[in-house]
């Protein structure tokens, strides 16, 4: 059996799937040039069974077709960050042991010698492909499709694993919910090692036979005019991204922002997610756009878990009831269920649910209890919709839909020769969910700001992560575990009474 992905886009054939900067492609486009590259990394082999593949390829129609070949091929997905510097790159592609790099010719200069270091075969997405496509693997769903790596509260990041099954449960999850239809056009302004971009956005478009418009980077001119002139029926954003929306619609003129905001009403649907959406924010777009934005909540382990509806109401600052498919539970710290209007941990049972860790059985036992994922969220549930409350670690950031992990900064901003001691928090901001703000302790006579720590950082850490906040104080103050008082922090930076 074939991966139904795949057998359903036979269906669409002539119809447009992609349409990015290289071009407008069909399904057939995408059927064959997918089946080449599944050709190449085969290599005379019949089936990669399960070998990992690790590509960097900037937003577009290559993006599609590699991740799709790969998968034809009986291969693992590893879709690697275009803002990662080398060592983020490198520990995912360690991690997971890939065995073969796929790069855009932008990226060579970054991923050749990781490649050539660590013995693994290096495709270039410039290479001329063969027109003789040889016989491609019976590929089952119970197979693994896809590792993405996430933060989490203990170190470095882990790679989360899904099956095709389960990417496939996700996406007819939410292609019911929110009534996808070939006739959709939705504009792709996310990054692709995200689950947002990858399932949400892309794979629900190929899916459903819709048309996916895809922009290499987010830019909010260019954002708008595609809303303009392109005649779109979905959209779906971070927060963040409507908040640099709102400010470009701001400081247009007033005949733009007219067609600005007609772009918006010829939508059918406007979703926000991977953050909190302020309400204030929620408000601001619909007076722009007429738009009340559907916020759902989802996390890269389980897919989408809760969704305020596509018909009927939605709250603003709730994310919903449970999507099709989809179990959800609040329990209290003893995994007994809460009771009505009582806040407990959000857990998950859905076909959507990933398989593991990779490579980290422990870890993804710790996940899951009687095979509920626990997410570390908090919620309650008030006039049967779920409301967010924040996370159970203070570890775990939000920033600009981004979840990083506070340790991992930490443990690299403790290589800075002049840093003695540090706590990395997370601080409420409107524009960005959370700021990553990092409280340093110097090392004596040391001298470091802001700028020089983002300069350094950036060489080491994804940009999100990288610190936009730094205070040096004389000592931190740790309890009797001798861990620093991480909430008291954040209250004492946002009332300004850090003692210096
Ligand atoms: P990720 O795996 O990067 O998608 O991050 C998942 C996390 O993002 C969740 O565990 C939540 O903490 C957070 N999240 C996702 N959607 C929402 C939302 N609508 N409101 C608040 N937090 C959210």
């Amino acid at each position: 059996m074939n991966l139904q992905l795949i057998e359903r886009a036979k269906k669409y054939e002539k119809s447009i799937a992609i349409v990015a900067s290289e071009g407008k492609f069909t399904y057939q486009n995408l059927l064959r040039s997918s089946a080449q590259i599944a050709t190449l990394l085969l290599d005379g082999k019949e089936d990669l069974q399960e070998q990992r593949v690790a590509f960097l390829i900037p937003s577009g129609f290559q993006y599609v077709t590699t991740l799709w070949g790969i998968w034809r091929a009986g291969g693992i997905a590893m879709p690697l960050c275009v803002a990662h510097p080398r060592p983020e790159l490198e520990y995912a592609i360690a991690d997971s042991g890939a065995s073969i790099i796929i790069a855009h010719p932008d990226f060579a200069a970054l991923l050749h010698p990781i490649a050539i270091e660590r013995g693994l075969r290096f495709i270039l997405t410039s290479e001329i492909l063969s027109d003789n496509i040889c016989a491609l693997p019976d590929v089952d769903l119970t197979r693994r499709a896809l590792i993405l790596y996430t933060s989490g509260t203990t170190g470095k990041p882990k790679g989360v694993v899904t099956l095709h099954q389960n990417i496939q449960a996700q996406v007819t999850s939410l292609v019911s919910a929110w009534e996808w239809t070939s006739s959709d056009r939705i504009l792709h302004v996310l990054p692709l090692h995200h689950i947002h971009g990858i399932i949400n956005v892309l794979t629900c478009a190929l899916w459903a036979g819709a048309e996916c418009l895809m922009l290499p980077k987010f830019d909010a001119k260019i954002v708008w005019e595609r809303i303009i002139d392109s005649n779109l029926t979905l959209f779906m954003a971070v927060p963040t991204i409507y908040v640099k929306l709102i400010n470009a619609w701001e400081s247009a003129d007033f005949e733009l922002q007219q067609k600005m905001s007609q772009g918006c009403t010829q939508m059918r649907l406007m979703v926000s997610g991977s953050a909190a959406l302020p309400v204030q924010v929620l408000e601001k777009w619909q007076q722009i756009s007429g738009h009340f934005l559907l916020e759902r909540y989802g996390m890269t382990e389980i897919g989408m878990a809760l969704s305020n509806p596509l018909h009927g109401e939605r709250l603003a600052g709730y994310v919903g009831k449970p999507l099709p498919e989809v179990e959800v539970r609040l329990v209290d710290e003893n995994d007994n269920l809460v009771l009505a209007d009582t806040p407990g941990e959000v857990q998950v049972k859905s076909p959507g649910v990933f398989l593991e860790y990779w490579q980290k059985p422990e870890a993804t036992a710790a996940s899951f209890r009687d095979g509920w994922f626990c997410t570390g969220d908090l919620a309650v549930v008030e006039n049967d919709n779920y409301r967010l409350l924040g996370r159970l670690s203070v570890d775990i950031i939000k920033t600009g839909g981004y979840k990083v992990s506070a340790l991992e900064i930490e443990s690299v901003l403790l290589t800075h020769p002049l840093i003695q001691d540090c706590a990395v928090v997370g601080l409420p901001n409107l524009e960005w969910g959370e700021q990553v703000c990092a409280v340093l302790v110097l090392v004596p006579g040391g001298d470091l700001t802001l700028e020089l720590l983002r300069i350094w950082g950036k060489e080491r850490l994804a940009i999100y992560k990288v610190p936009t906040r730094m205070v040096v104080v004389n000592e931190l103050t740790r309890n009797a575990m001798g861990k620093v008082t991480k909430g008291e922090l954040v209250r004492q930076l946002q009332d300004g009474s850090l003692v210096k």
